[in-house]
């Protein structure tokens, strides 16, 4: 997974909210998961080297938090876009993303064609 973006920028405010605020605040909360993550992963191992329907419980609960930061950072990809002005366009083939799409997933980063 890439690292958020740190560096602070310009303020903008788009669409009622402000960019660097809703930055910081995904930058903390993908901080704090990745700390409880650890602590949780800790704990499976080992309760699961005495328990095996507990490792069981591990891979799956590894597997629903792998999906969760892998959306996580595509949220703070699309916050980033709404900064530099790159929201809404397909980072393939750079057509625009139709407003449909984007109301649907506000964090896609793809046109319905490429994704
Ligand atoms: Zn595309």
């Amino acid at each position: 997974m890439t690292s958020p973006t740190l560096a602070p920028s310009s303020v903008s405010i788009r669409g009622g909210f402000a960019v660097q605020e809703r930055r910081a605040t995904l930058v903390d909360t993908l901080a704090e998961l990745k700390r409880v993550i650890a602590e949780s992963e800790a704990t499976f191992d080992e309760l699961a080297s005495t328990d095996p329907t507990v490792a069981t419980a591990r891979d799956v609960t590894k597997g629903r938090l792998a999906i969760g930061l892998a959306t996580h950072a595509d949220v703070e990809t699309a916050l980033r876009r709404l900064d530099d002005g790159t929201y809404g366009t397909c980072e393939r083939c750079g057509a625009a993303i139709a407003a449909a799409r984007l109301d649907a997933l506000p964090y896609t980063r793809h046109c319905i064609a490429c994704a």
